[in-house]
Parts: C-alpha cells; structure tokens; sequence
C-alpha cells in the first residue's frame, strides 16, 4: 500500500496515536495509521467501505475483513468510536486536541477510560458534524443504574440527534421572518 501523505495536523494526530499505542503495548501498524488517518481527516463520520474505497489502489485491493480489523483495533485502542446510529467511524475527540495545550482537567489518560466505556455524541441531521461529549456525569449515573439493576455495563454509546448550533442558526432566519409577516404591525 502506497501511504497516504497526511497534513502536518494529521501527522502530529497520527504521531500521538501512535504514542499512545505504544503505552498501551500495541502496535500502531502502518494500515491502522492510514486508515486512522483517513478517518481524522474526514469531516464527517465515515463508513467501513467508505475507507476501503480509499485505500484501494490500482494493484492493490484489500479485502473488507483487512478493513475491519483495523478498526477493530483502533476501537479497542480508544482511537476512534463507532456511531452506530451511522454504522461509521469517528475519529476519538481527544486525539485531535493537543495535550499540550489542552485543559489538563480533560487531558486524554484522564478521561480515556470514560471514553472507553460511554461515548456521547451530539450528531448534526443537516452537516452531519458529529461532536463527542465525555461527561463523566454520565457515566456515572448510568453506573448507578446498572448497579442497581444488578446490570455488568460494558459499554454504552449514547447518541443524540438533532441540528448544532450552525446549522440551527441557518435554519432560524426563515421562521422569524415568518413570525414577523404573521404578527400584526404595531400602531
Ligand atoms: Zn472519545
Ligand atoms: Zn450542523
């Protein structure tokens, strides 16, 4: 496979990813870092075959399952997360900020294990912008439930639906005209 030359901002994404890999004691191999990449790149979530079609080259074909061991991977390494709402692929937030510069109360090893276990997202019905929350509030309250419950969580993915607050901009102007042509003029 012919890598693809990722943008500075990718390649430093891809470095950290990598780097936290290697923490964990895993490999970041040269496919699971295209296909990473492709994936931080995208600006929307992306489909397994979505992927396939970009890797594919003239003489060479992965097959689909090469795909989704990648992804595989990148999951159980907390480097993407899956909308299943979307059945794609979403780059995980905290990759793509800085550690750096980053809030050290929202650090990525601080929430990486909250990551892990809940992911919540805001999911955009006109862009398709996916935005990820980690609340921990969430996390445990659904800790609280399960316990109850006598439920072994394992996992929890909860996705919200509905338009952010561009695209909710864009769609506002044309109802308050509406509004203002209904209401009678003032005296
Ligand atoms: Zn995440
Ligand atoms: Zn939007």
């Amino acid at each position: 496979m012919t890598p693809t030359a990722f943008s500075p901002a990718t390649t430093a994404q891809l470095d950290r990813a990598d780097a936290l890999c290697t923490r964990q004691g895993a490999r970041m191999t040269q496919q699971r870092r295209e296909i990473l990449g492709l994936i931080l790149d995208a600006q929307t979530p992306v489909g397994a075959y979505d992927l396939l079609e970009k890797i594919k080259t003239p003489d060479r074909r992965p097959a689909p399952p090469t795909v989704y061991r990648a992804l595989d991977f990148l999951l159980d390494h907390g480097l993407i997360h899956r909308i299943e709402r979307l059945s794609a692929f979403v780059p995980c937030t905290h990759l793509l900020h800085d550690p750096h510069t980053h809030n050290p109360d929202h650090c990525h090893d601080h929430d990486h294990e909250t990551c892990l276990h809940t992911a919540q997202f805001l999911i955009c019905k006109s862009c398709k912008g996916v935005t990820e929350i980690a609340d921990s509030s969430v996390l445990n309250t659904l800790r609280g439930i399960c316990r109850e419950q006598n439920f072994v969580m394992q996992g929890a993915s909860i996705e919200v639906v509905g338009l952010c607050a561009e695209c909710a901009t864009k769609a506002r102007p044309t109802r308050k005209t509406a509004q203002k042509q209904a209401s009678p003029s003032s005296p």
